[in-house]
């Protein structure tokens, strides 16, 4: 029989990786594989004497595809187990703890520091141990992705349930490679088969069905087919080319803290890249410090905790905050400064975010020409209409994206995913209120949110505001100038006591609201005030109100752009 030999494998042989490889056969004609993919002998030798060619005439071509330069060593994965409730997350991580971490001093208790390192096959893996998409969103929320692989596990007698899909969507929005543990096979009302269909339904088409899903079948119970899952987690990492520098700059991501009676706040971080030392200065968030001791998933003191490695932080003065980056700094005295800035910041009063996000979340989606959705309902039947109705509408040439949908309230969860998404995203629900907790915390993290009675209420939302937005082109005639002197804040939003500098104000005019020379806000003036009445326009040199609509983060010393619009052909 011929030899056969892995995609991922050529790729690594040729010093390229494995996308760019079957980008390339896709262009030559061939089927787009997956890293995972064997090709023959002929196939092999085809490719090979391909890149050769490229490479003799590498004179010619301003960038050489062969070799290409590396950056860094290569680092540990760093694994997240997500899924459904009760379906062996805890189970599964736990017996690859008991099978594959060396074990501490005897006798020893091993508190978690909510992550650990197994060693499969000569090679590490960094798992974090708490299981359960919250902590996974809330890091991606921050911009930091600790995560570089989610194993997504799925009781085979009970199939994808409700949390399996939120887990998935959370996973896909992150953009976080997957690989499906479908657990408990020892059951004897396991159905792996029916798994399977359901992964079909939600694009996770399992490799076995020429799709480009890696599903491995195990029992966290019994421990079989563990060792299979570890084996493919190190493959999709090779697949992945992860890769650090020890000596580059640090960094890290918190992803667990907690008060420790004895030792204070401590903190567990992920080293993605760089080092932490001990005695270095940091600073996380709005806290600083200066590292007492470093301990590893064994409990072990080290020195230094290097990249892929999950290490517990002892010396901050403040819990930091999961999802925050540590940075290290060059003394007390920067750390110290750059972690009150931090809490300046976090102290500064947030602006009623509810109405203003909303209008800029449309004004982003016209620029990007992208709106991303994440939708609830009270009911399926309410959810599959809303869906079908929304697939439906075309709005000028933005496209609609759907990213997660369910029925109940909105969740916490639904915010931390809206959050962590790059495009912006509106999080509508259909007859059910999000509770109060739930809109304190989409305003933390400036979530736009908004409950509908009806369908058609969001739908037209959508519609008129982005065709409003994106055609016909405007341009901005500039008609005059104001200074924002004194602000009074009234139950109806904030009203700007200015001062007309140049030109004139008009009560239909559009403005800029610019501060630091950076434009913070577009948008109409709600009222014009001159001592109390109402007034159509202020000439230069005199003192007017004015309130906007839909923006109330104002500043002393903004200075409003005046200016008309005329539309003109795009
Ligand atoms: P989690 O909520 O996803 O962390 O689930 P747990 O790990 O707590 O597991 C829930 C239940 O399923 C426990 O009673 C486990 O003993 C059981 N369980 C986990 N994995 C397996 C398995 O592979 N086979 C069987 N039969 N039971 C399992």
């Amino acid at each position: 029989m011929k030899k056969k030999k892995r995609i991922y494998e050529i790729a690594r042989e040729l010093g390229i990786s494995s996308k760019d490889l079957i980008a390339k056969l896709v262009e030559m004609g061939m089927p787009s594989l997956y890293p995972a993919n064997s090709v023959g002998e002929e196939e092999y030798d085809l490719i090979l004497s391909l890149y050769q060619d490229e490479a003799s005439d590498k004179e010619e071509r301003p960038a050489p595809l062969l070799p290409q330069a590396r950056k860094g060593e290569p680092r540990p994965p760093v694994v997240a187990v997500l899924g459904h409730i009760d379906h062996g997350k805890t189970t599964l991580l736990d017996a690859i703890r008991r099978d594959h971490v060396a074990q501490g001093e005897a006798g020893g208790i091993t508190q978690s520091i909510g992550a650990y390192q197994a060693t499969y096959n000569g090679k590490t893996i960094t798992f974090i141990d708490t299981p359960g998409h919250k902590a996974f969103t809330t890091m991606r929320a921050r911009g930091a992705r600790a995560t570089d692989i989610a194993v997504l596990v799925i009781a085979a007698d009970d199939g994808i349930m409700m949390q399996t899909i939120e887990a998935i969507d959370h996973i896909k929005a992150a953009g976080v490679p997957i690989i499906v543990a479908i657990n408990k096979i020892d059951k004897v009302n396991a159905n792996v088969d029916r798994v399977f269909t359901q992964l079909v339904e939600q694009k996770l088409v399992p490799e076995e069905l020429g799709g480009e899903t890696i599903v491995v079948s195990l029992s966290a119970l019994t421990g079989k087919n563990i060792n299979d899952l570890l084996e493919m987690i190190l493959l999709l990492a090779d697949m992945e080319d992860l890769r650090a520098d020890p000596d580059g700059p640090l960094h890290a991501i918190i992803i667990e803290s907690y008060l420790d009676s004895s030792r204070g706040p401590v903190a567990t971080a992920i080293i993605k890249n760089g080092t932490l030392r001990e005695r270095d200065f940091i600073v996380t968030g709005s806290t600083c410090g200066r590292v007492k001791a470093l301990i590893d998933g064994r409990n072990h003191r080290i020195k230094a905790a290097t990249p892929g490695q999950a290490v517990l932080i002892l010396g901050l003065q403040h819990l930091p905050t999961p999802g925050m980056t540590v940075e290290i700094c060059a003394d007390q005295n920067s750390a110290k400064q750059l972690a009150e800035k931090q809490r300046d910041n976090d102290r500064k009063p947030r602006p009623s975010r509810e109405k203003m996000s909303v209008a800029d979340l449309f004004r982003e989606a016209a620029v990007k020409k992208k709106i991303k959705l994440i939708l609830k309902a009270s009911s399926i039947g309410a959810l599959e209409a809303a869906i079908r109705e929304i697939e439906n509408i075309t709005v000028s040439d933005v496209t609609l994206e759907i990213i997660h949908s369910g029925v109940g309230p909105i969740t916490e969860s639904d915010i931390l995913l809206a959050s962590s998404s790059q495009d912006p995203c509106l999080v509508a629900g259909f007859g059910s209120k999000p509770d109060s907790k739930v809109v304190k915390s989409a305003a933390s993290h400036n979530v736009s949110i908004k409950s509908y009675d009806i369908i058609y209420d969001l739908l037209d939302e959508i519609e008129e505001r982005l065709t409003q937005l994106v055609s016909p082109e405007s341009k901005e005639i500039i008609i005059g100038e104001v200074i924002i002197r004194d602000l009074f804040h009234l139950s109806i939003g904030t009203i700007a006591g200015c001062y007309v500098t140049s030109g004139k104000v008009t009560r239909d005019a559009h403005i800029n609201v610019i501060r630091n020379g950076e434009k913070l806000f577009s948008g109409k003036i709600a009222s014009l005030r001159r001592i109390k009445e109402d007034v159509a326009v202020v000439q230069s040199g005199r003192e007017c109100g004015i309130k906007l609509e839909e923006f109330d983060d104002l500043q002393v010393g903004d200075i409003l752009q005046v200016f008309l619009t005329e539309e003109v052909a795009p």
